[in-house]
């Protein structure tokens, strides 16, 4: 473990390939750890499918991983592919911050040291239980018939009824602004099962877009697995729901525990706070994309936020060979 990396680049995500295409291109030697199988299925990237939000990305299937993929392929053959040390199908176990360095073991368990750290490991969205298992949303997320992100997906909800899962006043605002943006045929909120935790604002607003909130429990979602075409939900005490689409507004799982494990402070729901640059409390340790706390969860901001972030430090090391050069003239 004796030689020391300039850069490590820690996720495979929008922001992880955005920062190592910039460190890569800076001329700045980077490892790259994309992550393993098990944290590529749960993240966002994996589920990012039509991206309709961002120019040029509707001929992809795979929003994020295809071009993501080319890229990487590019850079991997491309005129600094000496810079470049992607660890395929790896993630990282743990870090450490030492004096200069931070001490990285990837999934295999083998150390490297890095003077600065890009993390970029992203969040996931909760997922509704049915029957004490999340197994049942998936085939509708896979379809995008079941959405989680309202800048991106907003907008399939045009002209259908439509249900949103939650209890919170975030999920009652998601409701109101989709109304107030494409007044839908109908509108219903399940807690399944939750107690609704709606300001007074909210439910009035509700009441006045005739938006209904039910608090029995989904027992079953109605449509066919395959196509992914849904009808509705079936609620406790036989409630049928009519749906086209559903939106799941159930808050996020923050992966910030290899933040956390080096000291860097989080904000009250986990996101990891930083400067402007994307630079947390612990010197050299950089955050980029969803992870970031006071940042849109966009693949756009991901890629601008992994940016400053890599700048940041390209500026830094040519400052300190600036001034090496100096003290030698
Ligand atoms: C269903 C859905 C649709 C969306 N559609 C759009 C859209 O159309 N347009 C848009 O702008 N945004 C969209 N978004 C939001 C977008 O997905 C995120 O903003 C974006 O992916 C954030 O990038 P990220 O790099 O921070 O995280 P991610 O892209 O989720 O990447 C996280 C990465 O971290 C890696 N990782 C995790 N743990 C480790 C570890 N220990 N070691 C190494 N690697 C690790 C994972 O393997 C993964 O590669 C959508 C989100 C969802 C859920």
């Amino acid at each position: 473990m004796s030689k020391k990396y300039p850069i490590c680049v820690i996720g495979g995500g929008s922001a992880g390939v955005m920062a190592v295409l910039r460190t890569v291109l800076n001329n700045d030697e980077t490892l790259f750890f994309p992550g393993t199988k098990r944290d590529r299925k749960r993240s966002r990237e994996k589920w990012v499918k039509k991206v309709e939000n961002m120019p040029g990305h509707l001929e992809y299937t795979r929003g994020i991983q295809e071009p993501n993929l080319e890229s990487l392929n590019w850079l991997e053959q491309g005129v600094f592919k000496e810079k470049f040390h992607w660890k395929k199908d790896l993630g990282v176990n743990s870090l450490e911050k030492h004096q200069d360095y931070f001490e990285v073991t990837d999934s295999e368990g083998q150390t490297y040291k890095c003077e600065s750290v890009i993390l970029c490991t992203g969040v996931t969205d909760v997922q509704p239980h049915i029957q004490e298992s999340i197994r049942d949303i998936l085939p509708f997320a896979n379809k995008q018939t079941a959405d989680y992100c309202l800048r991106c997906d907003g907008h399939h909800v045009y002209g259908k009824e439509l249900a949103i899962i939650g209890e919170s006043n975030s999920t009652a605002w998601v409701a109101i602004m989709l109304y107030e943006r494409y007044k839908n045929p109908s509108i219903n909120i399940i807690t399944n099962g939750k107690k609704s935790e709606f300001s007074e604002e909210t439910r009035k607003l509700l009441k006045a877009y005739k938006i209904e909130t039910h608090e029995e429990e989904i027992m079953q979602i109605l449509g066919d697995v395959r196509s992914g075409s849904l009808d509705g939900f079936v609620l406790a005490e036989g409630k049928n729901i009519s749906a086209e689409i559903c939106f799941i507004s159930l808050g996020m799982i923050v992966y910030n525990e290899l933040a956390i494990a080096v000291g860097a402070e989080v904000d009250q729901r986990g996101f990891v706070l930083t400067n402007s640059k994307g630079e947390t409390n612990v010197k050299g340790l950089y955050i980029a994309g969803d992870l970031r706390a006071n940042l849109k969860k966009q693949i756009y901001t991901a890629w601008d936020s992994a940016v400053d972030a890599a700048d940041d430090i390209n500026a830094k090391i040519r400052r300190e060979n600036r001034k090496k050069v100096l003290e030698l003239n």
